[in-house]
């Protein structure tokens, strides 16, 4: 169920063992799922840009035997946008002090030694706490207006323990006297802090690519990915899934019968479908997690060269808009044209909210007015635009979602043996393709080979550790800004 990286590597991996597989996904037109390239005009684009890049060298030894030499090595360059400037990303000091100006610059020094003469006793929000750290004025510009457009929840109600773990004893005079020191070089691969790597690999043609491909594998094997198959009902008795109902765009339905099955598929949505209907404890779980939506605006520019970065953080508290991807510094080959810029405006939302339900022709003027505003290119340069909006783009991390995971999980291992979950949304892991490939991997050979290894210990750096201990803290997921407990 569902045809993104983990249901077709599952599928990959299952076929080379000879086991033969139905491969179901909703989309009418496309493979890939988030990681899905989308055309326009020529124009190819992410759904967020990926990069391809893991600490598991099988998930990078299988992109090589996928798609060989047309991965292509890329270096990064993504930097900070703040009033018309770029600023280093990771925020350096002298960097973002020079580039604020003198003025700026020194209301910024000024209210570091407020925060540092007064400081908040037991900092519990991520506000007060990098208040703490870097003085209210940096903490405004490079901290507050990104994470709350990412998130949709005010800084004052986001835990502080986020920014304890990931900027560790870390502030403003730690950071300058770092800069005047020479960098020690990782060592090892597993040294490489993964949201800060300065190369990465992408294919020729966009994520999408990669998965096309394998799809296109799946088909010469004899088993095409099935477009346009919304499972809609999983009928199990027994003890065990017995098939699965599809439902096609025009409302004709199909039964798909199997031995195992493997969903990918947002928990909701799997035990919405179940039938009988699980218990109303696991229904309840399964109903309370919860998913942050994604809308991301291609403009087509009639310019050769608009900025120099792969994409770039947008710091500025008046517009919408959270990043900005440049596609042609990805790939040249996502435009069809070398004198045109494709950029993709994201808006971070909830499905169903103003910005969701904003007419395509408004999302587009509302885009290209942004660009404007924040002075990358002018209205009249923006000859083309399209909308794509992306439901459960990402797995929110909320104080139970842990918990809710674990109900629905203990209930499909004992009551269900033979349905596995993998991937992303199939497992509520705010993970990349490596780790949903590598979940995937391990279900394909627990079938295929009877082994018995726990896709739920796969780590968010997609490495197998059989030490994990499920049911206490998650350490198989990214960290991500969570909401300060209640009783906090
Ligand atoms: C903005 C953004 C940026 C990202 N950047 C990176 C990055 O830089 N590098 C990286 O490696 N990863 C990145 N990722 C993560 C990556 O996209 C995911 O880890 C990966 O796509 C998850 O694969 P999956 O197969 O588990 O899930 P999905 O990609 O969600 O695939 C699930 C599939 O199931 C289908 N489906 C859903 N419901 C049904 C149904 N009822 N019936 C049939 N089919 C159904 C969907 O249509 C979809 O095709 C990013 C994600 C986002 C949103």
């Amino acid at each position: 169920m569902g045809a993104g990286p983990a249901g077709l590597t599952a599928a990959y991996e299952l076929l080379k063992r000879d086991v033969p597989v139905t491969i179901l996904e909703r989309d009418p037109h496309q493979v890939g799922g988030l990681a899905r390239t989308v055309e326009h005009n020529g124009y190819r684009f992410d759904i967020g840009g990926h990069r391809f890049f893991s600490k598991n060298e099988e998930v990078e030894e299988l992109w090589t035997e996928i798609l060989g030499e047309e991965m292509l090595s890329r270096g990064r360059l993504s930097r900070i946008y703040y009033r018309g400037r770029f600023f280093a990303y990771p925020i350096q000091a002298f960097n973002a002090l020079w580039n604020l100006g003198p003025l700026e610059a020194l209301l910024c020094l000024a209210s570091y030694a407020r925060a540092r003469a007064t400081p908040v006793r037991n900092p519990k929000s991520l506000e007060d706490w990098v208040r703490n750290q870097f003085g209210w004025r940096l903490y405004s510009i490079f901290f507050k207006t990104y994470t709350e457009k990412v998130w949709g929840i005010s800084t004052r109600e986001l835990s502080a323990d986020w920014a304890a773990q990931r900027i560790k004893s870390l502030d403003l005079w730690v950071v300058i006297r770092s800069a005047l020191l020479p960098k020690r070089k990782p060592k090892k691969r597993g040294e490489i802090v993964t949201t800060l790597i300065d190369r990465f690999r992408y294919p020729r043609f966009g994520p999408g690519q990669i998965w096309e491909r394998v799809a296109e594998i799946t088909a010469a094997r004899g088993h095409p990915v099935q477009l346009g198959r919304s499972v809609s009902r999983i009928n199990h008795g027994e003890g065990e899934v017995t098939s699965v109902e599809t439902t096609r765009p025009d409302g004709a339905t199909e039964a798909h019968v199997g031995s195992d099955f493997i969903s990918t598929i947002p928990i909701r949505e799997l035990v919405e479908r179940l039938e009988p209907p699980a218990p109303e404890n696991v229904r309840k779980a399964a109903r309370n997690l919860g998913y942050r939506d994604f809308i991301s605006i291609a403009l087509m520019i009639d310019r050769r060269e608009v900025f120099p970065d792969n994409w770039i953080y947008i710091h500025d508290p008046d517009v919408r808009v959270g990043r900005i991807q440049n596609f042609k510094n990805w790939s040249p080959d996502m435009v069809p044209d070398q004198g045109k810029t494709c950029l993709g405006l994201e808006y971070f939302c909830f499905e169903g909210d103003g910005l969701w339900t904003t007419p395509d022709a408004e999302l587009i003027a509302l885009a290209t007015k942004e660009l404007a505003r924040l002075g990358i290119c002018a209205e009249a340069e923006v000859v083309d635009g399209v909308v794509v909006r992306q439901q459960k783009a990402y797995p929110v991390y909320d104080d139970s979602y842990q918990a809710n995971v674990a109900v629905v999980r203990d209930y499909i291992s004992t009551s269900l043996p033979n349905l596995h979950l993998a991937g992303r949304n199939g497992m509520h892991k705010y993970n990349n393709q490596d780790h949903s490939m590598m979940t995937a991997l391990l279900v394909a050979r627990n079938i295929a080979i009877g082994s018995l290894l726990d896709p739920w210990k796969v780590n968010a750096d997609a490495v197998y550790h059989e030490d994990i201990k499920l049911g206490e803290r998650d350490l198989t997921g990214r960290q991500v800004p969570e909401r300060i407990p209640a009783k906090a």
